[in-house]
């Protein structure tokens, strides 16, 4: 944060503003958890766990909308999307399930995903 949201004085490192005496700690402490998040959230998407970073970026954004964050998810829908249809395509039904349930926590509830645990059902069963 390089400005006050109160008065839009510039910050130095404390968190009191110097000109209207907002105390900004909580701000910055979500501020600082929203980076460390995101920043998990890459790093298990490069480490292969797709299930992991869907959770770490939902966290990060929970602290703070930032444009990377939600940047970041939407690149994450995509790819989880083609994920989604790859583990169709070989038959990998419980990953394709656990994949669904992600997009859910990226996205909420909505019909296509139902769509897709009710052909996950009826084709694994
Ligand atoms: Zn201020």
């Amino acid at each position: 944060m390089q400005r006050c949201p109160a008065c839009n004085a510039r910050l130095a490192e404390s968190p009191i503003c110097p000109r209207c005496g907002a105390d900004l700690g909580r701000v910055m402490r979500c501020e600082r958890l929203a980076e460390q998040w995101l920043s998990v959230s890459l790093q298990c998407l490069q480490a292969g766990r797709a299930d992991v970073s869907v959770a770490a970026v939902v966290r990060a954004l929970s602290f703070r909308q930032t444009p990377e964050a939600k940047l970041f998810k939407s690149f994450l829908i995509r790819r989880q999307y083609r994920a989604l249809y790859e583990s169709l395509g070989q038959k990998r039904w419980p990953e394709a399930s656990n994949i669904v349930n992600g997009l859910r926590k990226l996205q909420g509830e909505n019909e296509a995903l139902r769509r897709f645990d009710e052909l996950i059902g009826y084709l694994s069963a």
